[in-house]
């Protein structure tokens, strides 16, 4: 038997709790699937210093429980358990999970994004033991030593900076001349002496055994190619959605995000998306948020709008 909500909501970062508050809110039986804490990703990130509201910035730690609460407070129901994936049950949607099955009459996926692998040889047997994706909870590994991080937008640069607190010197390689990250973390950067730009240079292989010893790097203007020592390499070459769970339920674009319209709705009635997952996110949490509050108005017409 399937525990009946009138909607459930799949991922507990600040798009789902968002969304799950307003649903609470408005009456409506709601429960949020999450499977680590309330916050998710964000509760690695250290200094959150674009949410409005937080002038000196906020870490994850503190926002994601602090939302979470929100929700529940709201009424929302906390419910932790790995989603497996939605299907359809006549106008209801059914959520398959580890810890049973949750039936809704709407569904929100907020499943957000992982970061994205380079795909290079080393890199996954080395996952853990020498590549990490995690400046936070890896970091104070690579105290006093040398470090490399690969990206060139605000993940890149937020987490090089990070790094410094621990690491001697960290190595920013950048497959282009110049960062995409953000003016104000571009500017920020330049004051971290730690921190050294590799420029035109892409990470080819991770070596070593057991735990990474080094990279090799490759100059993409003169095709060059050198080992460089390093105990610890970060990836942080932007992100892949993690859509897999309504794959085959709803069209995906190309790159594997879900198609919405301006209230959030995918090609399923009664099924909304909401942050990094969805077609054209702009991939910053107030927006995350403002998409779960949009979802959740528009789920909670969808709802009342019918007969049930
Ligand atoms: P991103 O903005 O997509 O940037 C990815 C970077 O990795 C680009 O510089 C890209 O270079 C490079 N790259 C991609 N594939 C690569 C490969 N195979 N080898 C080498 N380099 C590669 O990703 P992100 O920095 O993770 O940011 C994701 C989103 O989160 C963004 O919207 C960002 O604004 C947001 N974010 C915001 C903050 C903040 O506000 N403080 C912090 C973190 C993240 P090319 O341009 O050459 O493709």
């Amino acid at each position: 038997m399937a525990n009946e909500y009138d909607i459930v909501i799949v991922g507990g970062g600040l798009g789902g709790m968002t969304a799950a508050m307003y649903a609470a809110r408005y009456g409506l039986k709601t429960g949020l699937i999450e499977r680590m804490m309330g916050g998710a990703q964000i509760i690695n990130i250290e200094k959150i210093e674009n949410f409005p509201g937080f002038p000196h910035g906020i870490s994850g730690a503190e926002l994601g429980p602090a939302v979470q609460e929100q929700a529940m407070d709201a009424g929302a129901e906390f419910i932790m358990a790995k989603a497996a994936g939605v299907s359809r049950d006549g106008n209801h949607k059914v959520v398959a999970t580890d810890a049973g099955q949750y039936r809704a009459k709407a569904v929100i996926v907020a499943t957000g994004s992982r970061l994205r692998q380079l795909g290079i040889p080393g890199e996954e047997e080395l996952y853990g033991r020498g590549v990490s994706h995690c400046a936070t909870c890896d970091g104070p590994l690579y105290m006093g030593q040398v470090v490399g991080v690969v990206g060139g937008g605000d993940s890149a640069a937020d987490e090089a900076m990070t790094l410094t607190q621990y690491a001697d010197r960290v190595l920013l390689f950048h497959r282009r001349d110049r960062l995409q990250a953000q003016k104000v973390l571009q500017d920020r950067l330049h004051n971290y002496r730690k921190v050294e730009m590799v420029w035109n240079s892409t990470v080819e292989e991770v070596l070593g055994e057991g735990t990474g010893s080094g990279v090799r790097v490759r100059n993409v203007v003169t095709n060059l190619q050198n080992v460089v020592d390093l105990s610890g390499l970060f990836v942080y070459v932007g992100l892949e959605p993690n859509s897999e769970l309504v794959r085959g339920l709803v069209k995906l674009d190309n790159a594997g995000h879900i198609p919405v319209n301006i209230s959030m709705e995918t090609s399923v009635p009664g099924l909304y998306a909401v942050g990094d997952i969805r077609q054209q996110s702009a991939s910053q949490l107030v927006a995350s948020a403002g998409d779960g509050a949009t979802a959740a108005i528009a789920a909670y017409g969808y709802i009342r709008g019918k007969s049930w």
